[in-house]
């Protein structure tokens, strides 16, 4: 049996390079050759997640590549035809959640079928996808823009969320790659003032690229923000970071009337009801996609939203664990596996 090299969450729930039978597609699924799949802060976080991440299956869900087989009963795919993979995009279609649109919710994908999550991903040079995972790319995209297309879809749907950005002051808290974006994609759509909270230097060093206005320190975040005159207090404020601390302050930091948005996991964080009741805050969450992607494509292939000066390398699967590594001590912003390349 032909095997290849794969990125595992393995059943002790360790992070390592493996090997794996090389997948074959089966009724309604496409093989997908992996052009580029992202390391994202929760595949470096999955061994301590075990309520999302099962052990045993391979991680990545920021995939783009090409279509290399396409297995029977696959409608509208052809090989050679290049890819985005939305991890849950496996979509039932007849659920109530998938009849309202609300495909975000729907069971069948966001449970054992998740791609990179709980079902086998992207860290490998091949993947099995269901065919409704695939996203069309243009010609016109480049690499490094398709293999951004998951992480902007999910910032995308909190910039959305959090409603009218029209001359809004919006705080983002947290400067990752997703920080970043919502930082970009808040100015696109016409944000009067971008705020960045963020604890290293070298992430608040991306401020002028990603369209920040005004880049703070936790620490100088917390003696501004929470004084209620403070010019810089927010309309809206869109958690990124994952941090509880940052989570309490980023609902502490709102004018009257604003609106939370999170989309970091600050398991812990305390949210003050009487805050958000005495200033009729409207709190909510953002999870995963509904129908971002698409749009996600085109800011992408028009370079409307920049990630070339986001991705920090581009680096063979051999080194991925090393990737994993430099991503745990924050020293990069974005690192692109290119399974393709061997070193
Ligand atoms: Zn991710
Ligand atoms: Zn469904």
């Amino acid at each position: 049996m032909t095997t290849m090299p794969v990125i595992l969450l393995d059943e002790q729930r360790r992070i390592v390079l493996s090997e794996r039978p090389v997948p074959a597609p089966g009724s309604g699924q496409v093989l997908v050759d992996v052009d580029l799949c992202g390391i994202c802060g929760s595949d470096l976080h999955s061994p301590d997640l075990p309520q999302v991440y099962l052990g045993g299956f391979v991680l990545g869900h920021e995939a783009s590549g090409v279509v290399r087989e396409v297995g029977a009963d696959v409608e509208g795919w052809a090989v050679g035809q290049r890819v985005a993979v939305n991890p849950n995009g496996n979509v039932c279609g007849v659920c109530a959640y998938c009849l309202s649109g609300r495909f975000n919710f729907c069971h069948q994908a966001t449970m054992k079928t998740a791609l990179g999550l709980q079902a086998d991903g992207a860290l490998a040079p091949v993947m099995v996808a269901a065919s409704s995972t695939l996203r069309a790319l243009p010609d016109a995209m480049g690499r490094v823009e398709a293999a951004w297309v998951e992480p902007t879809a999910t910032a995308l749907r909190a910039v959305l969320l959090a409603g009218d950005l029209a001359g809004a002051t919006v705080l983002v808290s947290g400067g990752g790659p997703i920080g970043q974006l919502v930082c970009r994609i808040a100015a696109h759509l016409g944000a009067g003032r971008v705020v960045l909270v963020e604890p290293t230097p070298e992430r608040r060093g991306f401020a002028p690229a990603s369209r920040v206005d005004v880049a703070l320190t936790p620490a100088e975040a917390q003696t501004r923000l929470t004084h209620a005159d403070d010019p810089l207090r927010a309309d809206i404020a869109i958690e990124c970071s994952g941090n509880a601390s940052a989570t309490t302050l980023a609902l502490t930091a709102l004018r009257p009337g604003g609106v939370l948005v999170v989309v970091g996991s600050g398991v812990g964080a305390t949210l003050d009801p009487l805050v958000i009741l005495l200033n009729e805050i409207t709190v909510r969450g953002s999870f995963t996609y509904v129908d971002e992607f698409e749009q996600a494509i085109d800011l992408l292939t028009s370079k409307a939203i920049r990630v070339d000066d986001l991705t920090t390398a581009v680096v063979p699967l051999s080194e991925a664990l090393a990737a994993f590594e430099s991503l745990r001590a924050a020293q990069t912003m974005k690192i692109l596996i290119e399974p393709h390349h061997s070193s």
